[in-house]
């Protein structure tokens, strides 16, 4: 017998209906590309969503095309979202921190009608309209003062929104509709593409929305720092409106000044970002000696973050900090640390423990562990394999079949992570299954030893990369970033380590370099700095 509930499909359009209908007034409030600052509400937002709908139908968007965008998080990306999701067709956000050869690969591969950029990606757009015949409409984010001049025929976005009325009924449709698409950065072999259904972005901002994860309410004023080309800011455009919290939207400002300005002015009371983000914010927090308006929490995921970052957050500035786990594939959330009632009774040391794993695995979201025999392993917090997810918000295939099949026995999708998950349902990964160091049959956590690393005063930055070693297979080499006026040397960092990790863990060299390579998505590039110090173990000098 079933249920006699009403069936309405989760669309994306529901959420930017609700936030003008019950908190129209309710501002976004973003940094311009052409400088200066934007401010508007909910109910405009709504308004011009249903304009930038109209605009791409009559450029000839029709259902179940993508329609690309080359844009920093601000107003008019906000509204491209649920322009296009909104009518059905397909949001490519493209991540122009990418190789222009990947972007045009992308581009040609999601087959791409129409490109919407910011005028700071102008340049690449100009090196990417030869190579893309199929787009075939350029349109730049910006009014007609702005409009780069010359010969080349960009069509102007406010233009084209100022033309059409915001009189259109958002269309019914499958809440298994395709909303968007996000490619992972490929930082090896091709970008994949996944593809975003309206009903898993609906449950994924129900999911962020619980007081445990990311909890928005209407009371908060979020600052995304996380792009809105990457996965989607994590959900938080669509969360946000969901639950009428005030956005506040950083263009491409994202160095300490910028964001601290908006942290300071607009009394930013959440904010979600890599940790490489925060490293620089608190560098200037300190410098310039300011205290951050309070309260304020942040989510940091995306690569993990040393109990020292979170502590200096949480003890210089009084932010709360949330780890988070996700990736491309899990729309992004799938674990996010917050305590348990019974966490209070712990010492600082065993809840600092708690608190540097990668949180509680969110509802909706199921996580396991597997032995490369794909055998089951403990739930004991020590015991660590293949971290395996599954969930609403999970994909399932990519974009056009690429890589083939890809979920094991079970439907569990493949993370590529190395992970342990405890008796509380906590998270903690020990390292990817490519960066993760095979020295005499042992891993080596790259991860740990990095967090261990960046504690020392004067290390600004750090990086361990396992490489090539005749006798042992590989071993970790710590390439460090000195903090300026700090010249330390390496045995003294090795003396710092020795005390801390295992005795075999302890790297066989340091090297310093003035900047740690960082992937389209603020990632060491450990790929790249593998092929920088190839060799090394066979050729390189002795540790200064
Ligand atoms: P990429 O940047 O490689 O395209 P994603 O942005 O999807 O991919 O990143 C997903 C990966 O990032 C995860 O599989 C994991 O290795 C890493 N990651 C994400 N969050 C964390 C975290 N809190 N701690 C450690 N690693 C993390």
């Amino acid at each position: 017998m079933h249920g006699q509930m009403m069936r309405q499909p989760l669309l994306i359009s529901s959420l930017i209906r609700h936030a003008d209908t019950c908190h129209g007034d309710t501002e976004i409030v973003s940094r311009l590309t052409e400088g200066g600052m934007h401010r508007y509400t909910y109910h405009d937002a709504h308004q011009r969503s249903r304009q930038c709908a109209r605009a791409l139908q009559r450029l000839g968007v029709t259902a179940g095309d993508r329609v690309a965008t080359l844009a920093w998080n601000n107003y008019r990306h906000f509204e491209i979202y649920y322009g296009t999701s909104g009518m059905g067709a397909i949001c490519h956000t493209i991540n122009p921190r990418l190789f222009p050869e990947q972007i045009a690969f992308i581009i040609k591969h999601a087959e791409d009608r129409v490109m919407l950029f910011d005028l700071t990606f102008l340049k690449l757009a100009e090196a990417l309209r030869p190579l893309c015949p199929g787009v075939k409409h350029w349109v730049v984010l910006t009014d007609r003062a702005h409009l780069p001049a010359g010969d080349t025929p960009w069509l102007c976005y406010e233009e084209l929104v100022a033309a059409e009325s915001a009189d259109y009924e958002w269309p019914d449709f499958d809440e298994e509709t395709a909303a968007s698409l996000c490619y992972t950065s490929g930082t090896t072999g091709n970008p994949k593409g996944v593809l975003y259904s309206h009903r898993s972005t609906v449950l994924h901002a129900y999911a962020i929305n619980l007081p445990d994860v990311m909890g928005l309410t209407a009371r908060d004023t979020a600052l995304p720092v996380v792009p809105m080309f990457h996965v989607n800011a994590w959900g938080l455009p669509f969360a946000a409106a969901m639950t009428g919290t005030k956005l506040v939207l950083p263009g491409p400002g994202l160095d300490g000044a910028s964001l601290c300005e908006l942290f300071q002015q607009e009394r930013v009371t959440f904010s979600a970002g890599v940790p490489t983000i925060w490293l620089g914010t608190l560098a200037y927090l300190r410098e310039n000696k300011i205290r951050l308006p309070s309260p304020h929490r942040t989510i940091i995921g995306g690569a993990a973050a040393s109990p020292a970052l979170i502590h200096a957050l949480e003890s210089e500035q009084g932010i709360e900090v949330r780890c988070g786990w996700g990736m491309t594939e899990t729309s992004p959330a799938g674990t996010v640390n917050t305590f348990k009632s019974k966490h209070a009774a712990l010492s600082t040391a065993e809840r600092d423990a708690v608190h540097a794993k990668q949180g509680r695995i969110i509802p909706g979201i199921e996580l396991q562990i597997t032995d490369d025999s794909g055998a089951v392993l403990a739930r004991d917090g020590v015991a660590y394999g293949n971290l395996e997810v599954r969930g609403h918000w999970t994909c399932r295939e990519y974009f056009k079949g690429a890589g083939g099949s890809v979920l094991r026995p079970g439907g569990w999708f493949p993370t590529g992570d190395v992970a342990a998950i405890d008796p509380d349902g906590y998270m903690r990964i020990v390292d990817r299954t490519k960066d993760i160091i095979k020295s005499g049959g042992e891993w080596i956590s790259s991860i740990d030893l990095e967090n261990q690393a960046i504690g020392h005063p004067a290390v600004a930055g750090a990086a361990v990369i396992g490489l090539a070693h005749e006798q042992w297979g590989e071993r970790p080499l710590l390439v460090v970033v000195r903090r300026p006026g700090h010249p330390v040397t390496g045995e003294q960092l090795l003396d710092y380590l020795r005390p801390k990790v295992a005795k075999w863990w302890l790297p066989d060299a340091v090297v310093f370099t003035d900047a740690i390579p960082l992937t389209a998505t603020g990632k060491i590039y450990k790929t790249k700095l593998r092929e920088t110090y190839e060799g090394y173990f066979k050729s390189g000098p002795e540790t200064p």
